[in-house]
């Protein structure tokens, strides 16, 4: 999509850093971190949000899952533990309608969230 900021990321457009990509999804520093480690996993497919998605999209979902476990480890979070993130619609403050999993990193966290 066109006038969608995640998907100007996808197509190079916006300067990013991005620290993994590969065929299915982009792994980059959100720009307002919210933790030490805060990155943000998308799938280069426009999907705007978790009610949208639909059986064809289980492999590149999983892949981005799995990418957000592999980024931790190998950021030396698999231990000490991490959050990850998907925010859904107004409610749960979603402000960028391409999906993306936060990957959250570096402090305690606490739960429940606010
Ligand atoms: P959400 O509130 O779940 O929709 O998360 C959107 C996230 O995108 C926020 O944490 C923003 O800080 C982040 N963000 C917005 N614009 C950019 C950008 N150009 N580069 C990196 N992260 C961004
Ligand atoms: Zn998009």
């Amino acid at each position: 999509m066109s006038d969608c900021l995640f998907c100007k990321i996808v197509n190079g457009d916006l300067d990013t850093e991005i620290v993994y990509e590969n065929e299915d999804l982009v792994a980059f520093r959100d720009i307002n971190p919210q933790a030490p480690t805060h990155l943000l996993i998308i799938p280069r497919l426009h999907i705007s949000t978790l009610n949208d998605l639909n059986p064809k999209h289980d492999r590149v979902l999983g892949s981005v899952v799995r990418c957000a476990g592999e980024l931790a480890k190998s950021l030396g979070y698999g231990e000490e533990g991490y959050r990850t993130v998907f925010n859904c619609n107004e409610a749960a403050g979603q402000t960028v309608f391409h999906l993306h999993l936060h990957l959250l990193a570096g402090r305690h966290l606490a739960w429940p969230p606010g």
